[in-house]
């Protein structure tokens, strides 16, 4: 092997410095979608539209009616680390917020050409910003904001590369959509592909919402759970084991809102299944778990799609014993029914 010459240490430019995080935020059509409703959710919206062409590849459209963006920070909102929603450690601490890290603009905007367009209360009219050219420029929208977002990974093509089918990407810009209006039902979603109408959630109650999006079956071959203990609270929907599928495509974890991949809580549901569920059959389930903020990090992961525990054992446990319950009170409720 040849002989290592060194190289001198140099600051990488900022517009590689994002491209570099994008890597981590940006795997697909999917990862935008999912930040920019965080955003709008963030926004207050109330109505989320998401217009999608070609699986998200071509463009990904998302208007909200929230509290949109004023004109003089428009600008900032695609810088990296620049945020409205943190100050302190302290705000880390107890963010209630989806976002704080101020990233998934920036890194968008580097990884595929973008706009804002937003109004806010009482402006005359609304804004577009054009993020490759900084121009700005006056638009007509009510109040809220608009994000467009296009030709992803145009200028990293090896990135593209990675990309399945337009139908592949769009089911996953369509499970991302999912998994917010699962758990926010006081919100409407809809969800557009090539100008037709694919998906409407309307705003809803829990119930119906869950029926809408999992379908009615679901709500039918499932159970409520609900468990309390202090300021931990778990509870949602277990399905029983007739409803086991044979792929985990029916696992929704939430924490705090917030939805999550969690092998200790994935582990402590299967174990309230493991009498009753054999072999490879997969549990369906959405779970809320509210816990104190200070008692959970949910800053592990760009992606925020991991978090830490501080009180993990117990966590499991409790998760167990209400799908457990759940599960044994829709037991003892077929054997009633058999009774003559
Ligand atoms: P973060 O969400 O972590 O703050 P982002 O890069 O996603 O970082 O967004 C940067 C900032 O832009 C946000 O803090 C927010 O102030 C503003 N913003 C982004 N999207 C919206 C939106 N849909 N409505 C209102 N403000 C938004
Ligand atoms: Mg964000």
């Amino acid at each position: 092997a040849a002989a290592p010459t060194r190289r001198s240490i140099r600051e990488l430019p900022d517009e590689l410095i994002s491209q570099i995080a994008a890597g981590e935020v940006v795997e697909r059509p999917a990862s935008v979608v999912r930040e920019l409703v965080d955003n709008a959710l963030d926004a207050g919206a109330t109505q989320i539209q998401v217009k999608l062409m070609a699986g998200g590849v071509r463009a990904i459209v998302i208007e909200d009616d929230g509290l949109g963006i004023p004109v003089d920070e428009l600008p900032l909102a695609l810088k990296r680390h620049a945020t409205s929603k943190i100050r302190s450690l302290d705000d880390l601490e107890s963010v209630a917020t989806m976002g704080f890290r101020g990233e998934a603009l920036a890194a968008i905007s580097s990884v595929a050409e973008m706009a804002l367009l937003s109004r806010c209360e009482g402006a005359a009219h609304a804004h577009r910003l054009d993020a490759r050219s900084g121009e700005l420029a006056p638009a007509a929208r009510s109040r809220g904001t608009s994000i467009e977002v296009r030709e992803l990974f145009f200028s990293t093509p090896a990135r593209r590369k990675f990309l399945k089918t337009d139908a592949t990407e769009l089911a996953h810009c369509m499970e991302a959509v999912r998994r917010h209006a699962l758990a926010r039902p006081d919100v409407g979603f809809t969800v557009w592909h090539e100008g037709k109408l694919v998906e409407q959630w309307r705003i809803a109650s829990s119930e119906q919402r869950l029926s809408d999006v999992l379908g009615a079956e679901f709500l039918a071959v499932s159970r409520a759970v609900f468990s309390e203990r202090g300021p931990l609270r778990v509870y949602g929907r277990a399905g029983l084991p007739e409803a086991a599928r044979s792929r985990a495509d029916m696992q929704y974890v939430y924490v705090n809102g917030r939805f999550v991949r969690d092998k200790l809580i994935a582990h402590g549901i299967r174990s309230a299944y493991e009498d009753v569920l054999h072999g490879h059959r997969q549990p369906s389930y959405v779970l809320f778990i509210e816990i104190a903020p200070d008692r959970v990090d949910v800053n592990v992961h760009p992606t925020k799609i991991e978090v830490r525990f501080r009180d993990g054992r117990e966590i499991h446990q409790q998760v167990r014993y209400a799908v457990q319950d759940a599960l044994a009170l829709s037991r003892s409720a077929a054997a009633e029914n058999l009774e003559p």
